[in-house]
């Protein structure tokens, strides 16, 4: 909207980056950003809490009060729709009336079938100046894993992996630890601290017994461990079945081996199959009732191919190790030999850095 001054974009990038800061501790919430300005002066700020606890708007509301001001005659900046209806907190859109904001500029309408609109209705009914579409498309960017559950009913899908130059990510041997430098290894961490939820198959899980955890950072809770396990091939005694919350889909056919499983403490997940395998868009949408709004997948070229195949892989962080592993190594996609050239997987690549020694590309699929 051409309406919007340059202020206008200044505070709601800074709303933005309060949103960001919240997405995790918010999920299965936005984690939304709100910063309440009047005559040019940021008066109060806030941020999404953990479910159940404040919206963004209370927030930058109780932030200015504690500063001795009042929200009266500000404008508030928020990167989602106020909400309207009564959840667990009542609805924002109410307290900004009794605050006596003027006005408020919204990033974006919450396609949250319980708000859709009602909540700028609402304000507009009180006389209040509001609007949507304030740097939407970064908002959109920033709210992606929660648009992702609620327009499409399945989550975010950041796949990660890491190989050497020439696309290797293990020896025929199988043995693959160890491909990147400390640095990429760190960066790791960060994205599953940012994640909701972290999906393995079988054959990592056998290969390489990892933890799937998040070490280096502090995370309000550990991410979900969710291992694809169709035909229950992994041990029972496998790292990622102990300790934090771990979810093991299976093959409805193969229900009855659960029980070693459910002894550890493990959760299980049934799945419909198709074409002989566990149907992978049913997972994906259990995980989205479950609340996830962003799935990371660290698996193997089976898993990693057959998600890519079915269209459900919304990024690629592909960390590339400055070595080369030669022909007789394994690939990162596996899938069914091309006829043709024309029949190659087109990504775009969004960005290219280095981290470390490594190379990181983050790759959109088309
Ligand atoms: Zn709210």
């Amino acid at each position: 909207m051409s309406d919007y001054t340059a202020d206008d974009h200044r505070h709601m990038q800074h709303a933005l980056r309060l949103a960001e800061q919240a997405t995790r501790r918010a999920a299965p919430n936005p984690g939304v950003g709100c910063v309440l300005v009047r005559d040019g002066q940021v008066i109060g700020e806030g941020a999404t809490l953990a479910t159940g606890s404040d919206h963004a708007e209370i927030q930058a509301i109780k932030d200015c009060l504690a500063r001795g001001d009042s929200p009266r005659g500000a404008t508030a900046y928020v990167t989602l729709e106020p909400c309207s209806h009564y959840g667990r907190t009542p609805p924002c859109a109410e307290r900004l009336i009794a605050e006596g904001v003027a006005r408020v500029a919204a990033a974006m309408v919450d396609p949250y079938h319980e708000v859709a609109g009602r909540g700028l209705a609402m304000l507009k009914a009180a006389g209040i100046d509001a609007s949507a579409g304030l740097l939407e498309a970064e908002a959109r960017r920033v709210h992606r894993g929660f648009l992702s559950r609620v327009e499409r009913g399945r989550p975010w899908v950041t796949l990660k992996a890491a190989a050497t130059l020439d696309g290797k990510t293990a020896l025929l041997n199988g043995a693959s630890q160890w491909i990147t430098g400390p640095a990429a290894r760190s960066d790791v961490q960060r994205l599953r601290a940012a994640s909701c939820a972290i999906l393995t198959g079988s054959g990592t899980v056998a290969a390489d017994d990892p933890q799937l955890t998040v070490r280096e950072f502090d995370v309000p809770r550990q991410p979900l461990r969710v291992v694809l396990d169709g035909r229950l091939r992994t041990s029972p005694a496998s790292r990622v079945y102990q300790g934090h919350p771990a979810l093991l889909a299976c093959l409805e056919s193969e229900a009855q081996g659960l029980p070693p499983y459910l002894a550890r403490g493990v959760e299980a997940l049934p799945l419909p199959a198709r074409d002989g395998h566990a149907d992978l868009a049913a997972l994906l949408a259990a995980l989205a009732a479950r609340g996830v709004n962003h799935l990371m997948v660290e698996a193997g070229a089976g898993l990693n191919g057959a998600l890519l195949q079915a269209d459900l892989v919304d990024e690629i962080i592909l960390y590339l190790a400055p070595s080369l592993a030669g022909d007789a190594a394994r690939g990162l996609f596996a899938w069914p030999a091309l006829e043709d050239l024309a029949d190659k997987r087109q990504v775009d690549i969004a960005d290219a850095r280095l981290v470390g020694r490594d190379l990181r590309l983050t790759l959109r699929p088309r």
